[in-house]
Order: structure tokens, then sequence, then C-alpha cells
């Protein structure tokens, strides 16, 4: 059998993380397998439905890498062809028209509700003559959910499940406006795409009984089901805006690699020992379906920055600056010119959990700092360091080989002539540069930020010194 998954999102908000897992276990399956990827656009609910929700979805997608072989298809434009398999099955009386009224299917409601009886349709036009339509009158199509027997199916994500006919009413499949509701146009649309493996949420577990009742009806073969569990926040209830970031694209903008948070969505449900990180290679050849949990698993952002960083240190460096770069245009900071961020990456990758992190992180190697940290500047640009801050700017000014290697050797030579310790002479520099405590080796930091820069800190970090020392 080949192999095809579909991810079928429908386009009112933008790829939440639920979504995108969903997505990337489908995406995984079809490449584990060699089989194909179909995208499909689930836009009937007219009212609910965005372009922008829809450019949401393909932006989240292609972010994340997952590319689909089919597709986009859009629901909306197969109305003829759901239009075509709806008389079909009614022209095979395995679906019928209903003239109940609401206020009919609202006492109904009530009856069964008083009675405790399941709730739904009671079939009350499903065996009228011909001679009792009136086709002028509003009516709305339903499907002739079989009476007996059960529909029994084996998720493979949960085991078998087994539900009565009994338990199923006669659902609706079009509107009085003639236009097709959910549970029909995926049947159509699952038969008619050659769908192999329905992978999708455990919110939607319970159509599948109903779904699969129509495939029968419609004729086909009827694909293989797996329902992921839904994800939770960390207190425990299903993830919602209320525990941050659910959109995938606010995962790029909070700075997260795509690499990282597929990785960390796969693990999110699934696992193989108690391995954290995969390549891309490793996920596609050991993910399987059968290996899903069954129970949900909760949302862990700790994970996920620890995740971030390790893909920040370990992916090619240019994989990782392609990414920073929309960060940078976000937060107006322009690396044209100075050291190559590729070369910063691996060095300050350790500092920071976040791509938008890294941002003001290596602002100062690009851009003259505003203030000085308070804490920083209070500890160590006091008035005994005005004499090693003078005499290393007396040594820089004369250097033009401007080298992490020589500049090391000349903060060195201050404090031997100085007669101070390398701290008394290094912290005072490195806060005078960078304008805060910390930064990579100092010798390297004098080299990226470049000479001109460091000669015009120090004298602000003097004249910083000079003002206490007025002051006090
Ligand atoms: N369009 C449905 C949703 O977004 C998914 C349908 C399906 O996967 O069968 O929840």
């Amino acid at each position: 059998m080949t192999v095809k998954t579909r991810f079928a999102p429908s386009p009112t908000g933008y790829l939440h993380v639920g979504g995108a897992r969903t997505a990337l276990y489908c995406w995984l399956y079809a490449k584990k397998t060699e089989g194909q990827f179909v995208l499909r656009i689930e836009d009937t609910d007219r009212e609910r439905s965005t372009d922008e929700s829809v450019q949401a979805i393909l932006d989240g997608m292609e972010w994340l890498g997952l590319a689909h072989d089919e597709g986009p298809f859009y629901q909306t434009q197969r109305f003829d062809r759901y239009a075509e398999v709806r008389d079909e099955l009614l022209a095979e009386s395995k679906a019928y028209r209903c003239y109940c009224s609401k206020e009919r299917l609202d006492e109904l409601r009530e009856q069964q509700m008083t009675n405790k009886q399941n709730i739904g349709y009671d079939g009350h036009c499903r065996n009228l003559s011909d001679a009792e339509q009136d086709l002028s009158k509003p009516h709305v199509i339903r499907f002739k959910n079989p009476l007996e027997g059960a529909v029994v199916f084996d998720d493979l994500i949960k085991g078998q499940i087994s539900v009565n006919n009994s338990e199923l009413d006669d659902l609706i499949i079009a509107r009085t406006d003639g236009t097709p509701t959910y549970n029909f146009t995926v049947v159509v649309d699952d038969l008619d795409m050659g769908i192999s493996h329905v992978i999708r949420g455990d919110d939607h577990v319970n159509n599948t009984p109903r779904q699969i009742n129509m495939i029968d009806a419609v004729g086909g073969q009827q694909p293989l089901f797996a329902h992921v569990p839904m994800i939770l926040g960390d207190d425990g209830k299903r993830l919602s805006k209320r525990h941050g970031a659910v959109s995938v694209m606010q995962y790029r903008d909070e700075g997260y690699l795509p690499q990282a948070l597929l990785n960390y969505l796969v693990r999110l449900g699934w696992s193989h020992g108690d391995q954290e990180v995969f390549s891309h290679e490793e996920m596609i050849e050991l993910f399987d379906l059968k290996d899903v949990n069954r129970a949900p698993s909760a949302f862990n952002t700790d994970k996920l920055n620890w995740l971030n960083q390790q893909y920040m240190k370990s992916l090619p460096t240019e994989e990782v600056a392609k990414h920073l770069q929309w960060h940078l245009n976000e937060q107006g900071l322009d690396v044209s010119k100075g050291v190559s961020v590729e070369l910063l990456i691996p060095e300050m990758a350790e500092r920071v959990k976040t791509l938008k992190e890294l941002v003001p992180a290596i602002r100062y190697f690009y851009q003259d700092y505003e203030d000085f940290d308070a804490k920083a500047a209070k500890k160590h640009l006091r008035p005994v360091a005005r004499q090693p801050l003078e005499l290393a700017k007396e040594k820089f000014v004369g250097e033009d080989n401007w080298n992490a290697d020589k500049l090391h050797a000349l903060v060195n030579a201050t404090a031997e002539e100085l007669e101070l310790g390398m701290g008394k002479v290094g912290m005072p520099l490195r806060v005078a540069i960078t304008g805060a405590g910390m930064s990579p080796d100092l010798g390297v930091t004098l080299e990226w930020i470049g000479k001109d820069a460091v000669l015009r800190r120090i004298d602000k970090a003097l004249k910083f010194i000079a003002e206490r020392e007025a002051n006090s």
C-alpha cells in the first residue's frame, strides 16, 4: 500500500502547536514510508475561515519546513464534487431529505433530555414517500446511518474502538442552503484523494464511526485511523492562549528555531527510549505511530528552551544566522559592518536561550551601548580603575595589529606594569567596552568590537569615573 497522509486544518485562526504536531506526525509518517503528504484547507465554514488564516497556516508550515507533496486543496473549490456525491447518495437512497422545522427539532431534543434518552435526530423523515416530498420547502440532506450493528475500527494509537450504530443519528450532510458539512466533505476528500492514513487530533475520534459509515456508503478503500492525544499546558489544562504562545509563528517571534520546535513537538507525545535530540533524518527513521503515547502530553517550556539552545549551538552557524536575521531586522540591529555574526553565534549561544535574546546580547559588537549596566559600573568603574584603563588605552592607541592574541598581551602588560592582578584590569576594561560585566574572552571581544569603538568606549568609562570622583 502506498501511504498517503493529509493535514487538513480549518483556517479559522493561526497554526497552533497542536496542529503543527499533527502535521509533523503526518509528514514524518509519509516520509518514513516514502509516501505522500497532502495539505488540504478545510475552508467550508465561510463565516469563520479567513484568507489571513490560510496564509498563517501556509507560513507556519513553510517555516517548519513541512513541505506537502500534493495540494494545497481547498474545499471551497470542490463544492460541485460534494454535490455530486450527495446526489448519488440520494439516488441510491443512502441519504434523504429532511423537512423538520427547527421547532420540531428543539422539542425533540427537550423530550430526549427529559426522558434521559440519547440526543439525536429520530429519523422522522427517513422514510418519506415520493408523494410526501416537497422540494420547494426548505430542507437539509441527512445521511442514512445504519440502524443496527456496530462500527469497529483499530485505531493505530488508541487500539480498538467500537461504537454501536444505535448511538449514531442521521447526520446532516448538506445544510438548507445546500452547503456540505464537515464530516461529509472529509469523507469525500479522503476517498477522492486516496488517503491511506488519517492522522489527526483525538478531538475528532467521535466523528470517525460516522465517517466510516459514510465511507462504506460512498464506496472506496477505508483509510486507517490514528488519533493523537491532545496537548495540555503545564497546569494540566488543555493548551490554550492562557499558557502563552500557542501559534507556531509566535514561537518564531519568541526566538525559537524551527528545528528546535520540531524536535520538541516530535517528542511531545512520542518517544524513542530516552533520546531527546533527533536530527531530521533520525526523526524520519525512528518515528512510528505505534509509539505515540495514548495519554495527553504536557507542554514544558523549559525543555523547549533547552532544545533551542542545543540547536543554536549545534546547527551550522549559517543556518542559525539565517533565522537570526529576522530578529535582527525586528530589533533594528544592522550587522553588515563589523564582526560576522557567524563568529559570534557559537560564542554567544552559550549565554542565551533564544534568538530574540541573542540580539541584545550581541548589540555591543555593532553599536555603542547607551548606558552602563548600573551594577557592573558601580563595581568595576571605580577610581582605582582609572589608571589601568588609561594605560591600556595608551597601548591600544599605538597598536595596529588589532587581533585577540596581541590585545591579550597588551592587557597583560598593563597589569604587569601596574603590578595589578588581571581582574583589576580586565573587568573595568570589559565593562568599559561592553557596558556590562559579561562577554566572551576579553582579547576576542576587543578584536571584534574594533579599535575605534574600543577607544571611544574607554573614554566614556573614564568620563564616568571622573564624574563619580567629582561627586564623591
Ligand atoms: N479540519 C479539521 C480541524 O481543523 C480536521 C479534520 C480532519 O483532520 O479530519 O480540526
